[in-house]
């Protein structure tokens, strides 16, 4: 079958298949902390942020803002090559919105990112309404020296639902800002939250199929998570609202995977939030039971990525 000649044991077109394939080697995540905070926490665009967004800017796993980019990417090669030998890092600048910056700043913690011979990837999470024009010319000159990857958090396409999680932006200003990154050459990668409170599956299937047909290239795919300290938890505690169990979960993502275009590259398909602020659901913590059930299940159902894509 075309898929597994594609990509290997999986039924779907994830990012290490992908990587592998281009550079021939498992390339890791450094996550990045650049010390920048977010317009929709410091009053521009609102302030507590999105609902259900932790305090460190969902960026759990990022480096200590104290040190240099150059002393976490240090750190971050250190404790991976204490498990594994490792020669091929992605610098992931994670935690906040890590555009909103003056462009001088941005440019210096950038530049040593992608000065570091062992980065062969420059990953930035953004909003996209933070990539002004000097922005954009920036990433432009460094894709140059390495592929520039930036990371946007859309999570649905549905207006209603994006008021409630107060993402502070509209559809249009995420199309506008995919189709610039298009212009320039930058690779985009969409972030979109699962079963978020009041969106039916249909919905959610609306949210795939928008983004097939908006110039990504990468997606990951996450189940929402009740975070300690958020407003999506202190909802929760109010009025619980349906979060579904690990074969639910998993029947949905079997439904996007097959919907989803065999050109996105699947980044993540479910997530482990910081153990010590996860309030539900409590079985995503268990990652390598997630997708080994949900591998189990493709095979089972016979799905692949994209088999309902141009049907
Ligand atoms: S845009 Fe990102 S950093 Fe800002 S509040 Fe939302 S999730 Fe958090």
């Amino acid at each position: 079958m075309d898929h597994v000649r594609r990509w290997g044991e999986k039924r779907y077109h994830s990012l290490d298949s992908d990587l592998r394939s281009k550079y021939g080697e498992k390339i890791y995540k450094i996550t990045l902390n650049g010390g920048m905070t977010c317009p929709n926490r410091d009053g521009t665009v609102g302030r507590g942020g999105c609902i259900f967004c932790s305090a460190n800017g969902s960026g759990d796993f990022a480096g200590p803002a104290g040190l240099s980019v150059r002393e976490q990417l240090e750190k971050g090669k250190k404790e991976l090559l204490a498990k594994r030998p490792v020669r091929s890092y992605i610098a992931y600048f994670q935690a906040f919105t890590n555009t909103y910056a003056p462009v001088e700043y941005l440019e210096k913690i950038f530049t040593e990112a992608v000065s570091d011979p062992d980065v062969k990837i420059l990953s930035i999470a953004t909003r996209p309404d933070c990539l002004g024009r000097d922005v954009l010319a920036l990433l432009e000159r460094l894709n140059r020296i390495k592929p520039v990857w930036v990371e946007l958090g859309l999570q649905t396409i549905h207006e209603e639902t994006s008021r409630y999680i107060r993402r502070g932006y509209s559809l249009d200003v995420f199309d506008t800002a995919v189709n610039e990154l298009r212009r320039i050459g930058i690779q985009t990668i969409v972030h979109v939250i699962l079963f978020l409170p009041g969106e039916t599956e249909d919905q959610m299937l609306k949210t795939i199929d928008y983004l097939n047909r908006s110039g990504i290239q990468g997606i990951k795919l996450q189940l929402l998570h009740v975070l300690r300290g958020t407003g999506l938890a202190s909802d929760y505690e109010n009025h619980p609202f349906h979060i579904p169990d690990m074969e639910e979960y998993i029947r949905l993502l079997g439904k996007c995977i097959a919907r989803l275009d065999p050109d996105i590259v699947i980044h993540r398909l479910t997530g482990d939030g910081p153990k010590d602020l996860l309030i539900a659901p409590l079985w995503t913590g268990a990652k390598r039971t997630v997708l080994n059930r949900l591998n189990q299940y493709l095979k089972e159902n016979d799905i692949w990525q994209g088999k309902e894509f141009y049907g």
